[in-house]
């Protein structure tokens, strides 16, 4: 990884900063998918229409509820002095999320903020005021490495998540939340 350290952190959502498989999964098998179809990692309105089913059905079935945040997120969140959301997500299901988690990251852009495709950094880092060399992506997808390989930031991969660390990718994957902490010099 370059140095300076990065002074942003933009994280995914779901299966980065929150267990969230189970929760995806569950409105789609309720309007009749086959668990073997699904995916993660895409933008929402992409995933539904590949699945055949309405969005606002999917919206409506999915529980906000329910999610948690891996182990060892929160204190790197309570740390990290400037960091942002940059998901997939509906954001109905997201910002609620956001608020039941206590989790105020500086900006959090959602699929509506993409034009319902798949989401990219340079809106996100515009809105932060920030270059690519001063951004570490954190994320447990493809879309993400792709999203920082696109405006050439730092990217970490989310190792903690157990989907991640079972396809073992290249590049720097963190096993735990708190690598980041060093990884940005924070160290107290
Ligand atoms: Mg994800």
């Amino acid at each position: 990884m370059d140095l300076p350290a990065p002074k942003v952190v933009v994280f995914d959502l779901d299966g980065t900063l929150v267990d969230s498989d189970a929760a995806l999964v569950a409105p789609f098998v309720q309007l009749g998918v086959d668990p073997a179809d699904i995916t993660f990692g895409h933008a929402v309105a992409e995933e539904c229409a590949r699945l055949g089913i309405s969005m606002s059905d999917y919206v409506g079935a999915y529980d906000t509820k329910v999610v948690e945040a891996f182990d060892g997120v929160q204190t790197v969140l309570d740390a990290v002095p400037r960091w942002a959301v940059c998901s997939n997500k509906h954001p109905e299901s997201g910002r609620a999320e956001l608020e039941r988690l206590g989790w105020e990251p500086e900006v959090a852009m959602f699929a509506d903020e993409f034009g319902w495709a798949h989401k990219s950094l340079p809106p996100v880092l515009e809105r932060l005021a920030v270059g690519p060399a001063e951004v570490l992506m954190v994320g447990d997808s493809n879309g993400d490495l792709h999203c920082a390989e696109q405006v050439g930031c730092d990217f970490a991969w989310a190792g903690w998540n157990p989907r991640v660390a079972e396809a073992g990718p290249g590049g720097t994957v963190l096993d735990r939340p708190s690598v980041l902490l060093w990884l940005l010099g924070i160290f107290d």
